[in-house]
């Protein structure tokens, strides 16, 4: 039976989506609902109706859960900024963990693979060492926060949980300048204003802090006093650059940087290694949860002298720099030109010399280092979201390496390449989920997949 839109309906919680949203049937028609857990009962209001499944909304809970958390507030799941905040962390461990095991399970080659426990923080809040902000305007005042789900809506907000505390703070007096300064938001259905997002980044051991003010255009009136205000208040703050793009489109940076304020890179630490990193580049979100990831994934390689070691997706270098010292030679590989210049200067700063890269595609660059005869006894990946493409798992088997460990954000591609590999001689031994994005649906893991077929 399909409900009909505006219907008001008692339902059962019976599931959780990948992405956290509770699931009740009605018969067979799955409804999906915010902010409901398996187990409770509601009263909701059908949203939306498609012919396979629909959306509903809470209007009252009648049972809750034993495993609801209620000190999350209603902002923070409706943006999705900790779509699971509502469910207790011990529960949101093993709800990442049950996700890995079901994936594993609808693939006949994997369905005997070990899972372990989700390695947990210990403190699961405030860990973003980087936030992306959209600058609107909300009843005529211009507004720091985040979209509402699937919209383009912005919800005020001024505690975002799972950033880094300084970093809320510093959002905050940007909002309070841009407001002071007579600076107007940008308003994407006119396609008018001139701000369009505050990004700041800070080491979560050195502490420094980069801003970028993401502009439709080039001029921002009274900027150098605006900026003496900020450094003023906030003396950690080593970069601030202006991002000038004038289009809509979904990326939130564009190639043209101007530097408004002190250098164009901060530095921060991992794993004792010195990094350098410029605004484009990727770095990861979680400092603490990387380097606990990181050192999991090299007790898998179990890394001998020597090793050739191919560091592919290697963003500014880290997982390869941080184990130069214990191999003969690393290769790494990254799309963004501006992470492998930063990646250079990394090797450099922290005086690594066995280590060499190049920018591109790695499922371009992997057959290059093939015929030109590198052979690497281990490959470590962590691509995006999207996974491996098909000619890197190709090149990949045919060099035959003894390990390949994989470092995934998402269990969907993770397991539909360790398929592939699998085909290929290559075993799964086991899989290590790490959370290094408490509070949210995001799912990260590393796994070892050996040579069997030698
Ligand atoms: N290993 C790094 C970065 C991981 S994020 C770290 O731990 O910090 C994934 C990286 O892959 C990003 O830097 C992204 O720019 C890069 N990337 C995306 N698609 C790529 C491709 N096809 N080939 C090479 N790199 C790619």
């Amino acid at each position: 039976m399909i409900p009909k839109k505006n219907e008001t309906l008692e339902l059962e919680i019976i599931d959780l989506t990948h992405e956290g949203l509770g699931v009740a049937k009605l018969d067979r028609y799955p409804l999906f609902i915010e902010n409901a857990l398996p187990g409770e009962k509601v009263e909701a209001l059908v949203m939306k109706v498609g012919k396979k499944y629909g959306f509903a909304k809470v209007l009252k809970w009648l049972e809750f859960s034993s495993d609801r958390n209620e000190a999350i507030q209603g902002e923070l799941l409706r943006t999705g900024i900790a779509d699971l905040g509502h469910l207790t962390y011990e529960k949101q461990l093993e709800f990442k963990r049950k996700q890995i095991q079901d994936l594993l399970k609808k693939n006949s080659h994997l369905t005997d693979i070990k899972v372990a426990e989700v390695i947990g923080m210990v403190e699961p809040v405030g860990y973003r060492n980087k936030a992306q902000i959209p600058v609107r305007k909300v009843n005529g005042q211009l507004e720091t926060g985040f979209y509402r789900k699937h919209s383009h809506d912005l919800v005020p907000i001024e505690d975002f949980l799972i950033q880094d505390p300084v970093i809320d703070q510093i959002v905050i007096k940007c909002r309070d300048l841009f407001r002071k300064y007579g600076l107007n938001a940008y308003d994407e259905t006119a396609k008018t204003g001139l701000i369009k997002n505050v990004i700041v980044r800070r080491g979560f051991y050195s502490h420094e802090v980069m801003v970028v003010i993401v502009t439709t255009k080039p001029k921002i009136f009274r900027i150098e006093q605006l900026i003496e205000e900020l450094v003023a208040e906030f003396p950690e703050i080593k970069s601030v650059l202006q991002n000038i793009h004038p289009d809509n489109s979904n990326n939130i940076l564009s190639d043209d940087f101007n530097l408004l304020f002190g250098q164009e890179y901060i530095t921060d630490t991992l794993l004792g290694n010195q990094y350098y990193i410029s605004a484009p580049s990727f770095y990861q979100i979680n400092t603490e949860m990387a380097e606990v990831l990181y050192q999991e994934a090299f007790r898998l390689a179990d890394l001998s002298k020597d090793d050739v070691v191919i560091d592919a997706y290697c963003g500014i270098g880290t997982i390869g720099l941080s184990i130069a010292n214990q191999v003969q030679q690393v290769y790494g590989v990254e799309s963004v030109a501006e992470a492998i210049d930063d990646a250079k200067i990394n090797a450099k700063l922290n005086g690594i010399e066995n280590v060499s890269y190049r920018v591109g595609r790695a499922e371009d660059i992997m057959p290059e280092w093939v015929s030109e005869g590198v052979k690497p006894s281990v490959i470590i990946v962590d691509p995006p979201r999207k996974g491996l493409a098909e000619g890197f798992i190709e090149s990949a088997c045919e060099v035959a390496p003894d390990k390949i460990v994989y470092i995934s954000c998402n269990p969907a591609t993770f397991t539909r390449d360790v398929a592939r590999f699998a085909e290929n001689g290559y075993k799964l031994q086991e899989v290590t989920p790490v959370d290094l994005f408490p509070q949210t649906h995001h799912v990260e893991s590393v796994v070892l997949m050996s040579r069997v077929d030698k």
